[in-house]
């Protein structure tokens, strides 16, 4: 095969997404030469699909079990607040910040209050509750017998964020959808129809493409991860923004999880939570009725019936766990001198980055093979609700 370039880099990172665009950034800031190759534009897959909230670990805060994800959640927090502001190894000051805080909100009823009220008290510092008076837009007016709580968890743009981490100033990005890998002496080539890249070392940061990644280098996936499918709903016409989740009686899955964006002069409500899980199991009629249900259920002082909605379904894509259930923190398996990472969440890929760096510090001891820097201007994938194959009813 004739190539056009022969790079030399320290480290191939496979997949444009969250996990890959931050280790990207934070290799490089270690001295690392990187090159990243991606087989769509960045951020395609479940970056830009994510609901883009910096979870604090209220959700995780209802359940017992779940303590050690709230402390990654916690110690993410940090990073991401330096990010935020600029400080640190990545630079995020150019994503938009949609909502400072999200908001967890009740049905009438004591175990409905009850439920939050627990989840407020393990969290302390960052649950506050709301009064009647103090009350945002959304839930102005709205009667006290339903509690309200404010969540300081923020809510990025996903789009900016991958647009924001892309302008790192880090080693090049290739858009190529078949990247062969393939064993190189004690390290390995990576090669695209145009460049050819020498590397010591390999991550594969492509989600659920890291299924394919693995088979390619003799692999088996199957006791590295596993994906939980997701039917997510947008509703156009919404009346107002509203970042939250409805609290699901004695649960620590929130009924809804909403989040808010604009087009075409729309308000559009981004819709998961327990509907989009419990909606993998329904045909889309009866998805599309219980999602109007539970809209009526869980919002009770909004007139739903002029909402159009819109469904897709997408994979989560997260390190094997034995139960099946949402891992604790990040993943990451080593094989010397390659290596496949799953952030778990949009809130996890600082502590995502950290272990790759650790492992490529393990793998390679120093630094050595830089390739030139590059900020990458680079298409990024267009939100969910710009999709061109949903169909609105
Ligand atoms: C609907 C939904 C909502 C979510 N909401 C939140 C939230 O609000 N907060 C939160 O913290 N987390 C959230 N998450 C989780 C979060 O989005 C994911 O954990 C995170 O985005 C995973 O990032 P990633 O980079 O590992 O994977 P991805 O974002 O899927 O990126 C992988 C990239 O690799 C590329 N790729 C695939 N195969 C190859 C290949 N062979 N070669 C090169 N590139 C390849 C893909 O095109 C893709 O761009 C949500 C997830 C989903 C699905």
């Amino acid at each position: 095969m004739s190539v056009a370039s022969v790079i030399r880099a320290d480290c191939v990172i496979l997949g444009g997404g969250i996990a890959g665009l931050w280790a990207r950034a934070a290799l490089t800031a270690a001295g690392f030469g990187v090159v990243l190759i991606t087989d769509q534009p960045l951020g395609a897959g479940q970056t830009v699909a994510s609901q883009g909230i910096l979870h604090r670990g209220l959700k995780y805060a209802l359940s017992r079990e779940a303590a050690s994800a709230a402390d990654a959640l916690e110690s993410a927090h940090r990073a991401w607040a330096d990010a935020l502001a600029g400080r640190g190894v990545v630079d995020l000051r150019a994503a938009r910040v949609l909502s400072p805080c999200t908001y967890l909100w009740t049905r009438p009823g004591a175990l409905s209050t009850l439920t939050a009220a627990a989840g407020a008290l393990a969290m302390k510092s960052a649950v506050s509750r709301v009064e009647a008076p103090h009350r945002p837009e959304a839930f102005a007016g709205v009667p006290d017998r339903i509690g309200l709580w404010r969540v300081d968890e923020p809510c990025l743009d996903a789009a900016s964020l991958v647009s924001a981490l892309a302008a790192a100033h880090a080693g090049p990005v290739l858009v190529s959808a078949d990247a062969a890998v393939a064993r190189n002496g004690d390290g390995w080539a990576v090669s695209t129809p145009d460049y050819l890249i020498e590397a010591r070392a390999v991550l594969f940061a492509a989600g659920a493409g890291n299924e394919s990644l693995l088979r390619r280098v003799g692999l088996d996936p199957a006791p590295l991860t596993q994906r939980r499918p997701l039917r997510m709903t947008l509703a156009r016409g919404a009346p107002f923004h509203l970042f939250g989740h409805c609290v699901k009686e004695l649960s620590d899955k929130p009924r809804l999880t909403i989040t808010s964006a604009e087009a075409a002069g729309d308000v559009i409500w981004y819709i998961g939570g327990d509907a989009a899980e419990r909606g993998t199991g329904l045909a889309p009629e009866a998805h599309l009725r219980s999602v109007r249900d539970e809209l009526a259920a869980c919002l009770p002082w909004v007139r739903g019936e002029s909402l159009r909605l819109a469904w897709f379904d997408i994979d989560r894509a997260e390190g094997r766990t034995t139960d099946g259930k949402r891992p604790d923190g990040p993943v990451l398996h080593a094989f010397e001198s390659l290596a496949a990472l799953w952030p778990t969440k949009l809130a996890l890929a600082p502590a995502a980055a950290d272990l790759a760096l650790e492992w490529i510090r393990r793998a390679l001891g120093a630094a050595r093979d830089i390739p030139p820097a590059a900020s990458a201007i680079r298409p990024i994938a267009p939100p969910p609700w710009e999709r061109s194959d949903l169909t609105w009813s």
